[in-house]
């Protein structure tokens, strides 16, 4: 579904990717893990067509996609939850879903998406009036996701969705991606909750300053030294 190939990518002369290549099957949860400053942002970035490549290829679906950013977001494509979450925490939950629904969708598909989607994040059902930034973290984090999957997007690609979730909610916020996944939506996760990430996903990347440097199955790479 999803071939990267050889990827590079710099911020002004600085490096960051260094020739990264990595494939998402359909119907596959894979994750991206590594420290700091790995370049798993900018990895994902570069997919989701926030970012250009330098070098390298992107291919989705057979189509190549390395210089297509705002191509990526008409068709049933890929959608990116950002680092950060980044809602309009002014805005209600409602509209801040709403904005992620720019599909030429009739009233009828969009009102069963959105029910889709707060059948995956029951919480959020009673906070649509609420402004999110009124919501505690983790229910912002499931609005962002919300906002990506009311595109029905192919692959979604998910940058750090545990990152200042308090421990609870960390585990209700991966079951809900296993849900996504378990749907049918293709899933590439950034992560540096290594454990939680090898916890659901099956296959796994290690990132290291801009390189690849491991790949196989979550559990081997977490039984290595
Ligand atoms: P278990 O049977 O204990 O769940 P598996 O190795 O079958 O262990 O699956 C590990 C995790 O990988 C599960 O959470 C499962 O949801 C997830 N998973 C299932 N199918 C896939 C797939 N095609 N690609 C990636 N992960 C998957
Ligand atoms: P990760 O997501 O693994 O923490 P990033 O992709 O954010 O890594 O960063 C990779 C490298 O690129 C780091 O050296 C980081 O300092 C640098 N970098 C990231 N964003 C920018 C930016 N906007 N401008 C300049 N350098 C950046």
């Amino acid at each position: 579904m999803l071939e990267v190939a050889d990827l590079k990518a710099n911020y002004g002369a600085a490096p960051a990717l260094w020739g990264v290549s990595l494939n998402v099957e359909r119907g596959e949860l894979v994750c991206v893990v590594g420290p700091n400053g790995a370049g798993k942002s900018t990895l994902i970035n570069v997919i989701a067509g926030l970012h250009r490549a330098r070098e390298g290829k992107l291919r989705f679906e057979g189509a190549d996609i390395t210089r297509l950013a705002a191509h990526r977001f008409c068709g049933r494509g890929i959608a990116i939850v950002p680092e950060g979450r980044r809602l309009f925490t002014g805005m209600t939950v409602q509209e801040n879903l709403a904005l992620g629904s720019f599909l030429p969708d009739a009233k009828a598909q969009r009102a069963q998406t959105l029910d889709r989607v707060l059948a995956l994040f029951p919480a959020l059902k009673a906070k649509l009036p609420m402004p999110a930034g009124s919501l505690s973290g983790g229910q912002q984090q499931m609005v962002a996701i919300g906002r990506a999957l009311m595109s029905r997007p192919q692959l979604l690609l998910l940058d750090e969705p545990s990152l200042g979730l308090a421990p609870a909610v960390v585990l209700d916020m991966f079951q809900a991606i296993r849900g996504i996944n378990a749907q049918g939506t293709s899933v590439l996760l950034v992560e540096q909750n290594v454990a939680m990430a090898m916890e659901i996903a099956r296959r796994a990347y290690v990132m290291e300053e801009g390189r690849i440097v491991a790949e196989g199955a979550a559990r081997e790479l977490m039984d290595r030294p």
